[in-house]
């Protein structure tokens, strides 16, 4: 396929997220064509390191052997039939093979000192990490519906959270740029702005509230901003005195990326729900999860309008494709022992973030496992250096994309160490180029 018709077709009739109608890329669009490993090609033959791991989610690199041969493998067999009221071959062994890593020892499973039947063990399949948090949402204002308690409807998130673009997720999400044009059709959420906001809310309203929203780890989209130690655990306290249920969204930090398989461990905290998108499918194809304890799971039985069931569904919800892949990442992550490997890269991941002190435009530096965020200094306007030192960085063949002025780091977890420094190389060169004064 020749670039000039590809560029021509992407630029004539396609409508890219998050970005500006008003080209984003300048007079030379990036057209992905192929992937190995860590690497993209485009359709002019360049080859850039995937330093975003495709918008978070890649995590064994593009076309893995294994990951490719369970894909075709289940192609081979069906690509797709209903899940409502039936079942699917890998859908049913991915949800025991989670629950299962969920329960198991130490790496991979919940601290030992969380009690294995506290631990969210039901699994409700969506497609994306947006509806796996509106799902929760719903289950946990159905749930109090159903066990006596309908006032408690009140839902509570961070300012500076980030959980998905739906209404209800904007509403959530305390970013305010994401929610401000819709404002007039968002729900009346309460967004509090600290631990000290959350513990007032809850003292005066607490028993009104059905859950609270945290993002497991870090605000990711808010601009990778680590949370301090014992935060998250503070909030589950909280969250559990008042009697309203945590959901712990661990779609970025799920599976692996900031150094423990799930974020919440590094609290050890144990929500009552947990969803996970991004590394689900290892960077495959979309799927998401919202993982219910038993006991919310339990209180939805009833007859069909008896409002005890979960009125909710997508037509691909238990895709067998993304299904297979995922469970197929499952295995890769107990047998090739994939937590060992990230323990063993994040010293030089650190290591290579904090260098960028003191280079020049940079302001500060964060990162968490193998996550990282260089915010530029604010010279221009809004997350102008930053997005043109990721444009730079394209000329030194890297990929990556900035949030407001902060550059993300987020290469897939198989980089190898020369990989990562060639990574670092990139985006250096791209800062330099375009520092200004
Ligand atoms: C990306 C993300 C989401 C939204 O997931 P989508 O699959 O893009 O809908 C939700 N929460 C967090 C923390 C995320 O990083």
């Amino acid at each position: 396929m020749d670039w000039n018709s590809l560029q021509e077709a992407d630029r004539k009739f396609v409508w890219h997220p998050f970005t500006s109608a008003a080209a984003d890329g300048g007079a030379d669009p990036v057209i992905v064509v192929e992937g190995e490993g860590v690497w993209l090609r485009d359709s002019q033959g360049r080859s850039y390191l995937d330093g975003n791991a495709s918008i978070w989610c890649n995590l064994h690199g593009h076309r893995h052997p294994r990951l490719d041969a369970a894909l075709r493998a289940q192609a081979a067999k069906i690509a797709h039939s209903s899940f409502l009221g039936l079942g699917n071959e890998p859908a049913a062994l991915l949800a025991r093979a989670l629950v299962e890593t969920l329960r198991g020892e130490p790496p991979l499973g919940f601290p030992p000192e969380i009690q294995r039947s506290r631990i969210p063990a039901r699994v409700f399949y969506s497609d994306n990490g947006s509806c796996a948090n509106e799902i929760a949402a719903k289950m946990a204002v159905q749930y109090f519906r159903n066990t006596g308690r309908p006032e408690r409807t009140g839902l509570v998130a961070f300012e500076g959270g980030y959980h998905g673009d739906t209404m209800l997720n904007v509403s959530l999400g305390g970013i305010g740029v994401f929610g401000e044009p819709y404002r007039a059709l968002a729900l009346k959420l309460t967004i509090v702005s600290d631990i000290g906001g959350l513990r007032e809310h809850l003292w005066h309203h607490g028993d009104t509230v059905a859950a609270v929203f945290l993002e497991s780890a870090l605000g990711g989209a808010g601009g990778i901003h680590p949370h301090r130690p014992g935060f998250m655990k503070e909030v589950a306290d909280l969250t559990a005195r008042a009697g309203a249920l945590l959901v712990v969204d661990e779609v970025l930090a799920g599976f692996g990326r900031t150094g423990t398989f799930l974020g919440c461990y590094h609290d050890g905290v144990c929500p009552d729900f947990i969803t996970l998108s991004k590394g689900l499918t290892a960077g495959y194809l979309p799927l998401a999860v919202t993982l219910a304890r038993e006991e919310v799971y339990q209180s939805f039985a009833g007859d069909y309008y008896s409002g005890r069931i979960l009125y909710h569904g997508h037509t691909y919800t238990g895709n067998p494709l993304a299904c297979a892949v995922a469970l197929e990442n499952l295995k890769m992550f107990r047998e090739e022992n994939i937590m060992a490997q990230v323990a063993s890269k994040i010293p030089a991941f650190e290591k290579g973030i904090r260098a960028f002190e003191g280079v020049k435009s940079v302001r500060e530096v964060r990162s968490i496992g193998l996550i990282g965020g260089i915010e530029l200094e604010q010279r221009r306007s809004r997350g102008d250096l930053a997005r043109a030192a990721c444009l730079a960085a394209r000329q030194h063949g890297v990929l990556t994309r900035p949030l407001g002025n902060t550059i993300v780091v987020m290469p897939p977890l198989c980089i190898s160490l020369e990989h990562l420094a060639q990574l670092f190389d990139g985006i250096r060169a791209g800062i330099l180029q375009t520092a200004v004064g």
